[in-house]
């Protein structure tokens, strides 16, 4: 493994390359990322950075985000089968549909969407600011895409209309469940369990607090209790323990891992690096109507 990370340093410097590593990536791959942090973080570093190759490890949809807002540079995703699966949900004709029945509402769409849904999007929102977005836009009715449940999380925080699109994260939705939350609290009742509001409202609603991954990492240091129950891809434990040695971070199920991030590893990095694969290209117009709404959450203070 050394003598690997040593060939990604010479070839990344060689190339002029930067990694941008999402949260729920694999512990090594955290390791040697040169910016790590959730889908919002990402974002605004993509739009600062100098580097002429851009290697995302995270899912299609970051590193089309990347592409979108640097259309100049490489953007290379190490593996072809790391995709969102949220994001592959939503139906492009019935999202049309749905702006053609609402012609007074904004389409709120989170950024766990394809380029093209972007496309037919208003504004972008990532789960740490969605409520500010809804917020900030001047229409009373949103159609929020795609997470049925992130929507539900935001329905709840505002006054305006939230129509929702049907969709969801198979990790947050299914694969945590009430059972575990049930069951974590007997094994640790003095905990603080913090959850993702990809999750559903019943388990946010028996959770201690609902935060974002980035929301996570500013909060967990100010959490008092010692010992701290993960609500969410559990990518994330390992970048929590990390930051905060002196806590005790647990995942509140270890099923929750996601295959798309997961696909990710320094094997397929340094191959990346070394063949220019897998280079994201878009076709221009999509890129250029897809960076609006982009733009518009990022100015969003
Ligand atoms: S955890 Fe869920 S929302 Fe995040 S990339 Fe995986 S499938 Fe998509």
């Amino acid at each position: 493994m050394k003598e690997m990370i040593k060939e990604i340093e010479k070839l990344k410097k060689e190339k002029n390359a930067i990694i941008l590593a999402h949260n729920y990536q694999r512990k090594e791959v955290q390791e040697i990322a040169d910016f790590l942090g959730d889908s919002l973080e990402l974002a605004r570093k993509a739009a600062s950075l100098s580097a002429d190759v851009i290697i995302f490890a995270g899912v299609s949809f970051m590193a089309e985000t990347a592409k979108i807002l640097n259309p100049d540079k490489k953007v290379l995703l190490p593996e072809e089968s790391a995709y969102c699966e949220m994001a592959e949900m939503v139906d492009v004709k019935e999202l049309k549909k749905l702006r053609e029945k609402y012609p007074d509402a904004a389409v709120v769409s989170y950024i766990n969407t394809t380029a093209e849904t972007k496309t037919l999007t208003d504004i972008v929102c990532t789960s740490a600011n969605a409520v500010k977005i809804v917020e900030s836009v001047p229409q009373n009715k949103i159609i929020f895409v795609p997470d049925k449940n992130l929507g539900t999380y935001v329905k709840k925080r505002t006054k305006k209309e939230i129509i929702l699109y049907d969709g969801f994260c198979y990790v947050h939705h299914k694969l945590i469940m009430k059972k575990d939350i049930e069951k974590i609290r007997e094994e640790y009742p003095d905990a603080h369990i913090m959850v993702h509001p990809e999750t559903p409202e019943e388990i946010q609603e028996m959770a201690d607090s609902i935060l974002s991954t980035g929301q996570m990492i500013k909060q967990a240091g100010k959490i008092k209790e010692k010992t701290i129950i993960v609500g969410t891809e559990i990518g994330m434990v390992d970048r929590l323990k990390r930051d905060f040695p002196d806590k005790n971070f647990i995942p509140l199920t270890m099923r929750a891992r996601c295959r798309g991030m997961k696909e990710i590893t320094l094997e397929s990095i340094l191959n990346s690096l070394k063949y220019d694969r897998y280079e994201i290209v878009l076709d221009k117009e999509v890129m250029e109507k897809a960076k609006i709404p982009i733009e518009r959450m990022l100015k969003v203070k």
